[in-house]
């Protein structure tokens, strides 16, 4: 037999979650963001559930290539824009938009031959000081767009370092509105304003927790595309704030594995490498075909105080002791009637239906549910279900 570990790809919560963008984009246009191999999910498992946004954005040309092989015939953006003179070429090819945010990439445009203009978004820094034209260049570095016979039309592009922020409560003690701008998102989208003032153009600035905060309730964040990722894959953006359930989101990604082996442990036995947990009364131990080389995180805690949840059966239990590369161990305690082969969702949907938000494993692990899904192993297979 195989090892029994597999991503399970859930069709219909894709769906749910782009159907979820698309309202609280409020008619604003929705990229639907599948770099990084969809989130680890595998472009080619999601790009039938996601056919039905506006359009694909993405970071390299092989992703845009293989979007084009699935038979998507309408936008496609490159999200960093073009990594060299080159990918200029397979833009042409393939009819896909770029950023442009810095000045090589302009060169490179007005030294590049092609019959058909390019669509481009020119981005600005708004003040996450990552990728962009600072506001004071960013006026000129549109002129020079606008001249060259290489770019037909000049889209208008920032990104927003803290939409997953929380807004401080007043002091009244009210409870917070999670649809009030925090400061910092407030002060780049008036940089944005000021910068963009009287351009032409098409704006995008809202990544998930943007849109899901945002989008409906500030038409200057909501612009004419957004550019949700993480939500599709029905991880909350601002977990713990909201989880996904609250955002309407379901897990479009679920990992299952099973139990190999079950042992009986003595008060006071340890489990796993290091000897780092004890257990504290006789107890009975699963063993699950799971570790970090199938991209399950290695720090997820597994002791006798916080402990990471993982369901057994359907039924919410606790790792034991340390991950190691192939395996890992669970409590069985709440899961009597568990046995080799009993079922293992460390994240995700069980058979049975109950969930267990990735979001919940992110944070017992100390990192966000964006770097779980994107670290599935190859050796996981992904199968796609309804
Ligand atoms: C990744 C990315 C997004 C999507 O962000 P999420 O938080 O996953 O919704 C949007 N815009 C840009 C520029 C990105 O790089």
């Amino acid at each position: 037999m195989t090892r029994p570990i597999e991503a399970l790809i859930h069709t219909d919560a894709l769906q749910n979650n782009l159907a979820r963008a698309r309202a609280a984009a409020s008619g604003a246009r929705v990229w639907a963001v599948v770099k990084a191999n969809a989130y680890g999910h595998g472009i080619a498992a999601v790009y039938d559930a996601l056919k039905a946004a506006d359009g694909f954005a993405l970071l390299d040309v092989a992703e845009a290539e293989q979007v084009r092989a699935l038979g998507w015939r309408g936008p496609i953006l490159l999200l960093e824009g073009c990594f060299d003179a080159r990918d200029l070429d397979a833009c042409s090819r393939l009819d896909v938009w770029h950023v442009v945010h810095r000045r090589e990439q302009i060169e490179w445009l007005a030294a590049h031959k092609t019959h058909v203009p390019h669509h481009v978004f020119l981005k600005l820094n708004s003040g996450m000081n990552r990728l962009g034209f600072a506001p004071a260049a960013y006026r000129a570095a549109w002129l020079r767009l606008d001249a060259l016979p290489q770019v037909d039309r000049i889209g208008l592009v920032t990104h927003l370092a803290d939409a997953d922020a929380a807004v401080d409560a007043g002091s009244d003690g009210a409870s917070e509105d999670p649809h009030a701008l925090p400061p910092s998102v407030a002060r780049q989208v008036e940089r944005f304003e000021a910068a963009t003032a009287e351009l032409p153009g098409e704006r995008s600035l809202a990544n998930s927790a943007a849109t899901l905060r945002f989008a409906a309730s500030h038409p200057a964040v909501r612009g004419d595309w957004v550019r949700p990722g993480i939500m599709l894959y029905g991880s909350s953006p601002d977990h713990p704030a909201h989880g996904s359930a609250a955002w309407g989101l379901e897990p479009a990604m679920s990992l299952r594995s099973q139990l190999i082996a079950c042992q009986d442990v003595a008060a006071g036995e340890a489990v796993g490498y290091g000897s780092t947990f004890r257990s504290e009364r006789p107890m009975r131990i699963g063993v699950v075909a799971c570790g970090y080389a199938d991209g399950y995180p290695r720090v997820a805690p597994g002791g006798n105080g916080a402990a990471t949840p993982v369901l057994v059966d359907g039924v919410r239990t606790r790792l034991v002791g340390r991950v190691s590369m192939d395996m890992l161990a669970v409590d069985l305690g709440p899961v009597p009637g568990a046995h080799v082969g009993s079922e293992v969702t460390l994240w995700g949907r069980a058979t049975s239906g109950a969930v267990l938000p990735i979001d919940e494993v992110a944070a017992a692990a100390g990192t966000l549910g964006y770097e779980l899904m994107c670290a599935r192993a190859p050796r996981v297979p992904t199968r796609v279900v309804p």
